[in-house]
């Protein structure tokens, strides 16, 4: 059970997938999922976006990923959009595919707007849907996300880690972070984390760094800032695939050299750059 590997002190791998919307795309995904399978991963995870067709194809996706796949698989699941009612089928869903856990997230506000407006039957926040599942689904463990440059709408620091305490009393049994890219604010956040009390795993997340375009995208995303390193690659016009596989990897090392638990890679749904740092990583790799 990952939940174990990840409190083992041996560095446990994930995945994370999107569901595609054209055939095109799943046919990619069907190849990453083959080719990631001889990796033994400890999980993958299937992200959700708001609104019904994509729930549907997020479903769709993690009953695949189980059952086709033979993976373990981590379902998620946001309150965006969704009355309690909704919450508790798209659970019972996950529970009938065999999901190993549910990553229970509150999900961002509409494009364009600044401000998260819950569901009328809904939830406001990501702890009351920890809280949920705890209670009406306790065979699922569950994770939540944690953001170690803060979550944008958070007033300080502090505040964010108190919210990320509240998830695990309410029931989470693990964190995942946002991306981020200088490992000082990952140990910083974990940090300031252990003296409020927050115990569970915090799983650094990681998008591999594979093109300029890709680096500034991610940047962008995640509220995170950039090294030197990293703006001088992202400055550049030629191939950095070569330069952001070894920063990747330095980092990937550092994050486990220092106790961080395992690595979750945002894949974008290909496997080659997270396939090589897995295999390199559990090859020379510290504790690995
Ligand atoms: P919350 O924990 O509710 O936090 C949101 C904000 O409210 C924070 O500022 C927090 O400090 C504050 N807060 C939290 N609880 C309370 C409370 N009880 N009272 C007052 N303030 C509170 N989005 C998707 O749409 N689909 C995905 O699949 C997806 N996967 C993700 C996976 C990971 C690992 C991460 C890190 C993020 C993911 N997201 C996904 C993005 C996520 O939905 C957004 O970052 C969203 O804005 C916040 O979600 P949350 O679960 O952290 O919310």
């Amino acid at each position: 059970m990952f939940l174990d590997k990840l409190k083992s002190g041996e560095p446990a791998f994930s995945c994370e997938f999107f569901p595609p919307k054209t055939d095109a795309g799943w046919q990619t995904l069907a190849r990453t999922l083959s080719d990631l399978r001889p990796l033994g991963l400890d999980f993958v995870s299937v992200t959700c976006g708001a609104g019904g067709t994509v729930r549907d194809l997020t479903a769709g996706l993690v009953d695949r990923t189980v059952n086709e796949f033979g993976l373990p698989t981590v379902g998620h699941l946001t309150c965006a959009g969704t009355s309690v009612a909704e919450l508790r089928e798209r659970l019972r869903a996950y529970r009938a595919s065999g999901v190993c856990a549910v990553m229970a997230l509150r999900g961002d506000p509409p494009k364009g707007e600044s401000r998260f407006v819950p569901h009328p039957e809904g939830f406001a926040h990501a702890n009351e849907l920890v809280r949920l599942v705890k209670s009406e689904f306790p065979e699922l463990k569950i994770g939540c996300a944690a953001y170690p440059d803060m979550h944008p709408e958070s007033p300080d620091r502090l505040t964010d880690v108190r919210m990320l305490r509240l998830k695990q009393e309410c029931g989470a049994d693990f964190a995942v972070t946002q991306l981020f890219f200088r490992n000082s604010d990952y140990f910083g956040f974990c940090e300031l984390a252990r003296s409020e009390g927050v115990t569970i795993p915090i799983v650094p997340g990681i998008m591999p760094v594979s093109s300029a375009k890709q680096l500034a995208k991610s940047a962008s995303l995640g509220n995170s800032p950039l090294p030197e390193e990293l703006q001088a690659l992202m400055a550049r016009e030629d191939d950095i695939s070569a330069e952001g596989f070894e920063y990747t990897l330095a980092q990937c090392r550092g994050l486990l050299e220092r106790g961080a638990p395992g690595i979750h890679f945002y894949t974008l749904n290909h496997s080659d750059a997270s396939a090589r740092l897995i295999a390199a990583l559990r090859e020379s790799g510290p504790g690995t």
